[in-house]
């Protein structure tokens, strides 16, 4: 059976670049791998293709009558069958709905049976848990979830409200926390501040990528870190978030943190970058 993995996080924090590159790296070991991008962006599954779009599968099935599994997928670098769910009429109808639709139409086209997947990894907008979005959590569809988030306090938030939808789907069955993917951090203080959220909620953190030139580059050819400069620090950093989403069996049910105790916890962290910064200057106007 594949592994089934969804990944969430807050609009561009770097969930799409973050589980192309995974992708990347699993299928250049030799896993067969489909990603399926679940966020009204329909970008998921650009840096796997030079850069181009694909025709989603709510669009398909709005313009289609009859629609094959050619008409939706794509097979991107090193082999990942690249699937976009695509996102309702502006204005009008359920993204989560639509995320249904594709789940049920690619069963219907029997793909996971035909392509025999390693890995399938969903790449899920994370903005809003709503009942709709969390349909990779909730109807089995996915085994085990991730969270994309930088130390900003609105990516944690996120990340937090995330931690609350697997805790109420849990003992439904729902799929339980792998760890936190902790993306784009820059500031000295940034690691500290995902750690510390972390060991407050009991979630693990999967690894850290910094903020990079690099990425920003790959993105502008239209291609994975892994494919652009597989030779780069970031390369060996992606492959090794990659093993660990292998090599992972351990999930977690978090603790999410209650409004007033986030906030609180946060304020804290505000003083203590204040004190940080201030010694940095300290030190900075002693030499
Ligand atoms: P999402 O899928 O969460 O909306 P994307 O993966 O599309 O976000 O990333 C948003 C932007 O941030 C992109 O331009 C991407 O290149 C950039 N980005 C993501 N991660 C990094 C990083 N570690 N370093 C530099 N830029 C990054
Ligand atoms: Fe939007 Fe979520 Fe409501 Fe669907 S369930 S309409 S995606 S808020
Ligand atoms: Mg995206």
């Amino acid at each position: 059976n594949p592994k089934r993995i969804a990944i969430y996080g807050k609009g561009g924090i770097g969930k799409s670049t973050t589980t192309s590159n995974i992708s990347a790296a699993l299928a250049e070991t030799g896993y067969r791998v489909i990603q399926i991008g679940c966020d009204p962006k329909s970008d998921s599954t650009n840096t796997l293709r030079g850069g181009k779009y694909l025709p989603t599968v709510l669009d398909s099935i709005r313009d289609e009558t009859k629609v094959r599994l050619e008409d939706i997928s794509a097979v991107g670098f090193k082999g990942v069958l690249c699937i976009e769910a695509g996102g309702p009429v502006p204005g009008v109808g359920c993204a989560g709905r639509g995320i249904n639709a594709a789940v049920e139409l690619l069963q219907e086209l029997k793909l996971f049976e035909e392509f025999k997947p390693d890995f399938v990894l969903y790449d899920v907008l994370g903005d809003v848990v709503c009942g709709g979005f969390a349909v990779p959590i909730r109807e089995g569809i996915t085994d085990e979830v991730f969270v994309v988030s930088s130390s900003d306090f609105m990516a944690l938030y996120a990340a937090n409200n995330l931690f609350k939808a697997i805790n109420k789907y849990a003992s439904f069955d729902g799929a339980l926390l792998g760890g936190i993917i902790a993306n784009g951090l820059s500031a000295v203080y940034s690691q500290g501040i995902v750690d510390d959220f972390a060991n407050r909620t009991g979630a693990k953190v999967a690894g850290y990528v910094p903020r990079s030139l690099i990425v920003s580059q790959s993105e502008l050819y239209g291609q994975t870190v892994i494919e652009a400069s597989p030779e780069s620090e970031h390369a060996r950093i992606y492959r090794q978030l990659a093993h660990y989403i292998v090599e992972n069996d351990e999930t977690v049910i978090p603790k999410p943190l209650g409004v007033t105790e986030l906030r609180n916890w946060a304020r804290d962290w505000g003083d203590r970058i204040f004190e940080m910064e201030a010694g940095v200057v300290r030190q900075e106007a002693a030499i």
